[in-house]
């Protein structure tokens, strides 16, 4: 038996940094944005067109597609 020890334990220190807009630097406190680039953002800049967004938007909508297609294609013939 091959056992693979994959226990990634992710230390998480309550170290209380304060998060500021990667955009203009504004201290975010609870008005912060995570956006799917991982980076934090004020109300005005979290839009992934107000920052220079390096998430990769055309390759996860193709990945959404690709994952609610089938169950459209599921519902259809559910209705047959
Ligand atoms: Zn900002
Ligand atoms: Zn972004």
């Amino acid at each position: 038996m091959n056992t693979i020890n994959k226990k990634q334990k992710v230390c998480t220190t309550t170290t209380t940094t304060v998060k500021l807009c990667m955009k203009c630097n504004k201290k975010l406190h609870t008005m912060g944005f995570k956006c799917k680039c991982d980076n934090y953002f004020c109300i005005k800049h979290h839009h992934s067109d107000s920052h220079e967004c390096s998430y990769d938007y055309k390759t996860a909508n193709k990945e959404y597609l690709e994952k609610t297609n089938p169950i459209i294609a599921a519902k259809k013939i559910d209705i047959i």
